[in-house]
């Protein structure tokens, strides 16, 4: 029977491991099997097979992500875009729309502009901070309504708890990409969310060595989530179960250090005289800081700004950084910069970037687990003369 464990940090450890432990093994051990011996199973979703998702690496990792966000239940996924379209493509059918937050993850808004005309579904693009908005883009056929916990690059705060109150009151299933938060900032099942969606490649793993992602939410709505997944095949290979499950285990600490570096970096960044502004909801200044207050735990490890100077400036100021490496994605235990316009937002055009106010100068930073001042150090090393 699943235990009662109250805190996240605990159920980091302890949810969803092996009962009793196998063999005596501390950690759980990776089951390379593709296949099982048949016992007797009667539905094809519950035939042991890696592509069903169901070996005891996926079991104990459902368990443990459905516990974090104090949620129903979970799967993972062979990626985060896997959990973002399959999920979509569960929750709609051809002849649907949806409300998606103007604002998404690159590759998101490419599935909803690029791909979605073909499975016969549309969209519109809502002001996540609006209702009016969201009344006025309401149709007959819309059932969902789908919006990001922060939005990527520009750390924007939605009006999370109206758009779980409109999605009630219009019949809309709620789902939400809670990657940049991570489950130790913010848990939307407990804000009503009926879907949660993360890449598990971010916070969840930390070690910048995998790509998975994951769905957590209401049990019949995984359930059907999962035998699409069993279908269009993005299954999680136990090998990256295993690393997942290692690395979510420090996933507490991990985050509590990225919020502190980022708020100080943030606010040594806001007063710099090389930076125009920092978009940091840890900051006074950031629009939704009240609101952000409200609905997280921590305000993440992730932050953008920009310079004074052109993107000459940008691009001198990131060839100067010792410590940071120039990467895109985010989440892990070293410090990345990035200009999403050459990297997580290159999918978009240039116009629908420059609509959204992502400009080609914005510098992303995903502050790693480095000592906070060692950090700033080197921030303010490679400001110097800009
Ligand atoms: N959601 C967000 C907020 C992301 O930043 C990303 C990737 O950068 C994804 C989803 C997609 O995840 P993956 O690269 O694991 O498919």
């Amino acid at each position: 029977m699943a235990r009662n464990y109250k805190t996240i940090d605990t159920k980091l450890v302890h949810a969803g491991e092996p009962e009793p432990l196998i063999y005596g093994a501390v950690a759980i051990p990776i089951f390379q099997s593709a296949m099982y011996e048949y016992a007797g199973e009667t539905r094809y979703d519950d035939i042991k097979y890696i592509r069903l998702n169901n070996t005891p690496n996926h079991v104990a990792l459902h368990e443990k992500l459905a516990a974090l966000e104090n949620a129903e239940a979970a799967l993972v996924t062979s990626s985060g875009m896997a959990a973002i379209t399959t999920t979509l493509l569960t929750v709609l059918k051809a002849g649907d729309h949806l409300l998606a937050q103007s604002t998404l993850y690159g590759g998101t808004h490419s599935f909803l502009t690029q791909d979605f005309a073909d499975f016969g579904l549309s969209y519109d693009f809502i002001d996540g901070d609006d209702p009016a908005d969201w009344q006025a883009k309401l149709r007959p056929n819309t059932r969902a309504m789908y919006v990001e916990a922060m939005t990527n690059p520009l750390l924007q705060v939605a009006d999370l708890e109206a758009a779980v109150q409109f999605a009630r009151e219009h019949n809309l299933v709620a789902i939400i990409d809670n990657t940049f938060a991570s489950p130790v900032n913010f848990r939307p099942a407990e804000w009503g969310f009926d879907l949660s969606v993360h890449s598990c490649t971010k916070y969840l793993n930390g070690h910048s060595d995998l790509v998975a992602g994951a769905v957590i939410g209401r049990r019949e709505w995984i359930d059907r989530i999962m035998h699409r997944l069993n279908h269009l095949g993005g299954s999680l290979d136990p090998h990256a179960c295993f690393l997942l499950h290692r690395g979510m285990k420090t996933l507490a600490v991990r985050v509590r250090q990225q919020n502190h570096t980022a708020q100080k970096l943030a606010q040594f960044l806001e007063m710099h005289p090389a930076v125009d502004h920092v978009n940091y909801p840890g900051l006074k200044s950031h629009p939704r800081h009240e609101r952000a207050q409200k609905l997280f735990d921590g305000f993440s490890g992730m932050l953008s700004f920009e310079l004074n100077g052109s993107l000459e400036a940008a691009k001198t100021f990131i060839a100067k950084l010792q410590l940071p490496i120039e990467a895109p994605s985010l989440g892990g235990v070293e410090t990345l910069v990035t200009r999403p316009a050459t990297t997580s937002h290159s999918g978009m055009s240039p116009e629908d970037r420059q609509k959204l106010g992502i400009t080609d100068s914005l510098i992303r930073v995903s502050v790693g687990i480095e000592d906070t001042n060692e950090l700033i150090d080197d921030f303010a090393q490679a400001l110097e003369g800009l």
